[in-house]
């Protein structure tokens, strides 16, 4: 059990992504790369709220930064807008690796918009596996905040899905 990276602080994003079905895209730099899950309702600040995330295709660090506009016929074609991001630690013993090896991430978020502990865990493998993402009970926690709806425009531009499109579209 190697508890190296426990406290080290590494980035993480969160992309608001209007591709065939709405989605935000959960990323958490991770062993050289961004660790991906899809989270069609996006992520809740409510402990009550546990939120399906399907992990997909790993992402480049630099892919962090992305917004932008994917061009139709390419992979997650539609518009893509950096909805929060910031830094985390992971608040597990175990490392990064193991944690998401086994099926249980614990971090703390320090976003724009989300702050606090999060958990991911896992419910079930195979090609696409299925996770929860769930706030964890702290003093960020607040069932009444739905930052999803009353936060909507990117923390990097100010910008929403439609001004994205038009300033960056073909
Ligand atoms: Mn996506």
């Amino acid at each position: 059990m190697s508890k190296q990276d426990h406290g080290t602080k590494r980035s993480f994003v969160i992309q608001k992504h209007d591709a065939s079905q709405l989605h935000y895209d959960f990323r958490l730099e991770m062993s050289g790369v961004l660790k991906s899950w899809a989270v069609p309702k996006g992520p809740s600040t409510d402990p009550s709220e546990k939120r399906l995330a399907v992990e997909v295709d790993d992402h480049q660090l630099s892919y962090a930064d992305f917004e932008g506009v994917i061009p139709e016929g390419e992979y997650g074609a539609g518009t893509v807008m950096v909805w929060d991001n910031g830094s985390y630690q992971n608040m597990r013993e175990d490392d990064m690796a193991s944690c998401h090896r086994d099926g249980l991430i614990e971090v703390w978020l320090e976003g724009e918009k989300l702050r606090g502990g999060y958990a991911l865990k896992r419910i079930r493998g195979g090609k696409k596996p299925q996770w929860l993402l769930i706030k964890m009970n702290d003093d960020a926690a607040d069932a009444r905040r739905n930052p999803v709806s009353t936060e909507p425009d990117s923390v990097k531009t100010g910008r929403n899905l439609k001004t994205i499109r038009q300033e960056e579209g073909e």
